[in-house]
């Protein structure tokens, strides 16, 4: 592993410094269960520091909006400047490919520089003889962010970049399972941001929880499990703080009956195995006509069986280990239970001897809906492939779920696609294609999968609280 992953000193961001904490916890780097690092555990003081600071820069970073977009410009460069070093820290953590480790920097430096660009939201609703009124946008101040393991960073931009661009100052949280990324970001943008408008802290899901119900906390933008998103929305109700869950999902594609396999099975591999499945709107089930079936079958089978599994930090390897010993146990289980209940690994099917959390890219056929590989969250590299005759019934299946955070519908009729992707029950379908990120383009879930909007101006508005003001040109006829 590389040399300054494992002899960096780890830090908290408080008030634009360097922070040591008395406690600390370990870091295992999953493709070898080896504890690499310690993270700094935060105290209740140090959380309490955190959020005077933010409180304290709130007033002078919102009345500036052309500092904030150079620093948001500046944090993206800076992030550029130091990706490798960000890429082999997340790759030790997470698991996740070095190539992908890169791309996840990249993903979040791009992400911050549409901020610093994005025109603020401005909606004018009337301008005419009798009157002109608008919607300004208020920040709310300190933004407790939280973040899963599974893209800290990518997921910590997505957050930072509204967050901060409406005028807001945050305290950012990434998993225990992940947070040293997310630390060496905070010390790479010290001296950017001005002191405590971006406070960076690590600590257990204890840590998470007093974040939310912390008096100064004024909007929680929570990205996690939709166990813990039921936990975040209770706490805000407590305080009537705004707030934003991004949640788990259970993402189905569905192809039409004149697919050309060998052009999309590439593009359904990877939906559903990057970053090892652990992707919430990774394609989770294929739902596919009964008449081409045996082909997807054999197709996805085929990539699977060449998909090289191994340690991220080997630049060949394709897929890396699950993140943790909860999820690897997890998909084991899952996977487990489907073989127990009649479904077949057309590949895989087993975890891999360790040491790592490995487990084989797996394909499974006869695994129905009702089964709880085709119900629950996955979360891993196993993909349960459905046959379908009538696309109706395909669509009451895929719609049939807690879950409503995205899909797909493959076709080469796009009008028949778009038919059907209107159908369905999500924050986002992709027609012809799936992951389809993008900074301008809203993402967010519908029924379990969270409530709220990240990306694009509906991120940024929903960091503001709507303030409407109404000046008359001529005084209404009502009042006279
Ligand atoms: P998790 O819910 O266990 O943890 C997420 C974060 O919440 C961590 O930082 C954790 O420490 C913190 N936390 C735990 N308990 C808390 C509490 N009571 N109050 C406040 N914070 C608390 O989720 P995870 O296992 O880290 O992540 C995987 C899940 O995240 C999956 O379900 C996945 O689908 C989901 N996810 C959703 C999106 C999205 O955009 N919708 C994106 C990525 C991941």
């Amino acid at each position: 592993m590389n040399k300054h992953v494992t002899e960096n000193k780890y830090s908290l961001t408080i008030n634009g410094e360097g922070v040591e904490a008395k406690s600390s916890f370990g870091v295992i780097n999953p493709a070898t269960e080896e504890v690499f690092a310690q993270a700094p555990e935060a105290s209740d003081q140090q959380l309490n520091a955190a959020f005077d600071a933010a409180e304290n820069a709130f007033d002078s970073w919102r009345k500036d909006e052309s500092a904030r977009r150079a620093a948001l410009a500046a944090a993206s460069e800076a992030i550029t400047n130091a990706s490798e070093r960000l890429a082999s820290v997340l790759t030790a953590e997470g698991g996740k490919p070095i190539a992908n480790a890169r791309t996840e920097v990249m993903v979040a430096s791009i992400w911050l520089k549409y901020y610093s660009e994005l025109d603020l939201p401005r909606e004018i609703i009337q301008d005419d003889e009798r009157a002109f009124s608008e919607i300004l946008r208020r920040p709310v101040g300190p933004v407790a962010a939280i973040t899963p393991w599974n893209y800290p960073l990518t997921l910590g931009s997505w957050k930072i970049g509204p967050a901060l661009l409406a005028g807001n100052t945050m305290v950012l949280k990434p998993s225990p399972y992940t947070p040293l990324s997310t630390l060496v970001m905070g010390e790479v943008l010290r001296g950017i941001f001005p002191p405590g408008v971006l406070n960076i802290l690590t600590g257990g899901d204890d840590l998470g929880a007093k974040m939310t119900s912390h008096p100064k906390t004024r909007k929680i933008s929570f990205t996690g499990s939709v166990a813990t998103g039921k936990h975040v929305a209770a706490s805000a109700a407590r305080d009537l703080k705004l707030v934003t869950l991004e949640l788990g999902g259970n993402d189905p594609a569905i192809l039409l009956d004149d697919v050309d396999i060998d052009a999309i099975a590439q593009n359904i591999f990877w939906g559903a195995f990057a970053n090892n499945g652990q992707v919430c709107s990774a394609i989770k089930r294929v739902y596919a006509p009964k008449s081409i079936y045996k082909d997807v079958v054999e197709a996805l089978t085929e990539l699977a069986k060449n998909a090289k599994v191994g340690n991220g930090a080997d630049e060949s390897t394709d897929l890396g280990p699950l993140n943790n010993a909860q999820q690897y146990e997890r998909v084991k289980e899952l996977s487990a239970d489907a073989l127990r209940n009649g479904a077949k690994a057309t590949t895989g099917g087993n975890p891999i001897d360790g040491p790592g959390y490995f487990f084989e890219p797996t394909i499974l056929t006869g695994a129905l809906d009702g089964s709880r590989i085709v119900d629950e969250e996955q979360f891993g590299p196993v993909l349960p492939i459905i046959p379908y005759d009538d696309i109706d019934d395909a669509i009451a299946k895929a719609n049939n779920s807690k879950y409503g955070l995205s899909g797909s519908v493959w076709a080469k009729d796009t009008e028949r696609g778009d038919a059907v992707a209107a159908q369905l029950e999500a924050g986002t379908t992709w027609v012809n294609c799936h992951m389809a990120f993008s900074p301008e383009i809203p993402f967010g879930g519908n029924k379990w999968s969270g409530t709220g909007l990240e990306n694009g101006v509906w991120g940024v508005q929903s960091f503001t609280e709507p303030h409407v003001v109404y000046r008359t040109v001529q005084e209404p006829a009502i009042y006279r």
